[in-house]
């Protein structure tokens, strides 16, 4: 991606005030050379409107950008940038009321090698307008969806203290998530973590990780007075995500309130910032660090667009989608993912011998290759993991096949143009080259 880094839109409003997913801006950031082939590690931050979303995730963005981060310790590693300096990236303090539900990335992926070496894509969604009033739940409830569907970590962002409804909004949506689980694997969604902004009764709940994690527990406990509704709802959640976590966060101090206020570090409190570095060394550490697995498959970043497409295109198709037409969609996506990946493992193979930047070669050499690259293809194909019946999975390769089978008349057109085209030392070197 080129430009200044920046945030970028990825839902298209039409008309009719209904929205399609702007694919071509996601590819933009996903479809990058060095991006496209990672694991995608993909935080999200959704929650009421003016809670601090878009500003916590540009604090995100400093960390992520930061040497500690990187693993270059040194000894004025400022993990959290410079004290000074305004804070830039994702709008915020945005002042205008919203009507409409936003879903934004940020253009620059962070590229990370795990410990284990493997390198990550890592990459930042910021929410607007979920909870507006001039939202409607049904759209509400299909980003917030989306987005966690999609996230490794959401942080689900709450002002002051975690509430009865702030739940029932959760349970709302993982009927999403009890849609797309198929089964035979595990929790759909993968780690939620509630963060509350503002926190107050720190005498109860401390501050940071510990405190948030016992206001959890306490909230998610099942008690004699809880209605069988109450109940139900808790375990509803729990059976959704992987891990669910908590963080309470301490007010930023007043300075935040005056108009001059431009985010800088120096203008928070000691307090707040000691336990923002505790959020974002916790948030980002390796055992957070997941990349995204949707059905038992990990992911890569030119995938995540189907992901985001199809899920899109089915909650906003249905009330609630069943779970015969999640894992329909899902199965689709991993039958097309694996003939995606055949299918340039052959373009691939072919346009690097006989590609329009090659000499022309002997029709047999072509004929050969071919026939070599379909195998290949095929074996690539067979050894993806993928879902669906066996009827179905040979159709598929089948088609592949018969694809591919299209491009060989093609490939030799273009040839014969080659040779046609070439001029007499051309030809001379074409017939050393055959007769090696
Ligand atoms: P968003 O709508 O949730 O994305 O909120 P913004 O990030 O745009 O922030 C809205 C306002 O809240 C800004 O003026 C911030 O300075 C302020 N703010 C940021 N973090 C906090 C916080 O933890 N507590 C309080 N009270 N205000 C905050
Ligand atoms: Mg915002």
């Amino acid at each position: 991606m080129s430009g200044t880094p920046r945030e970028i839109q990825l839902l298209k409003y039409k008309d009719d005030g209904s929205f399609d997913l702007d694919v071509v801006a996601l590819q933009s950031v996903l479809n990058r050379d060095d991006v496209k082939d990672l694991p995608v590690v993909l935080f999200s931050v959704a929650g009421p409107f003016r809670t601090g979303k878009s500003f916590l995730l540009n604090y995100f963005l400093r960390y992520l950008h930061s040497p500690v981060f990187k693993g270059e310790k040194g000894d004025n590693a400022k993990p959290l940038g410079e004290d000074s300096e305004p804070l830039g990236g994702f709008t915020w303090r945005g002042g205008s009321e919203r009507n409409t539900v936003g879903l934004l990335i940020w253009s620059e992926p962070i590229i990370k090698t795990l410990e284990n070496g493997d390198k990550v894509a890592v990459l930042l969604m910021d929410t607007q307008g979920l909870f507006d009033s001039k939202t409607t739940m049904r759209d509400c409830s299909i980003i917030f969806a989306l987005s966690t569907l999609l996230s490794s970590v959401q942080v689900y962002n709450l002002k002051e203290n975690l509430q009865e409804n702030h739940l029932q909004f959760l349970q709302l949506f993982t009927q999403y998530a009890k849609a797309a689980d198929n089964g035979e694997e595990l929790k759909s969604f993968q780690n939620l973590l509630f963060l509350i902004r503002d926190w107050s009764y720190y005498d109860t709940h401390p501050y940071g990780s510990k405190g948030g994690d016992s206001l959890v527990a306490k909230r998610f406990e099942v008690t004699k007075d809880l209605s069988t509704d109450m109940v139900e709802l808790r375990a509803q959640i729990t059976s959704s995500f992987q891990k669910i976590s908590g963080f309470l966060l301490p007010h930023p101090g007043f300075n935040v309130l005056k108009p001059q206020f431009d985010g800088r570090l120096s203008d928070l409190e000691e307090n707040f910032k000691t336990y923002l570095l505790e959020l974002v060394t916790l948030l980002f550490s390796p055992s957070n660090l997941v990349p995204k697995k949707i059905n038992g498959q990990t992911i890569r970043a030119k995938e995540l667009s189907t992901h985001f497409n199809v899920f899109l295109e089915l909650f906003k198709s249905n009330e609630t989608p069943t779970i015969s037409s999640m894992t329909k969609a899902i199965t689709d996506i991993s039958l097309q993912t694996a003939v995606n990946d055949a299918r340039e493992l052959y373009e691939n193979t072919v346009n690097s011998k006989f590609g329009v930047d090659q000499l022309s070669a002997p029709t047999e050499a072509i004929r050969f290759s071919h026939s070599q690259a379909i195998e290949a293809a095929k074996a690539l194909y067979n050894s993806k993991k993928k879902m669906g019946s066996a009827d179905e999975l040979v159709a598929r390769l089948d088609n592949l096949v018969k694809e591919l089978d299209e491009i060989l008349p093609q490939t030799l057109l273009m040839n014969e143009t080659k040779v046609r085209k070439l001029n007499s030392e051309a030809q001379k070197i074409y017939a050393d080259e055959v007769k090696k």
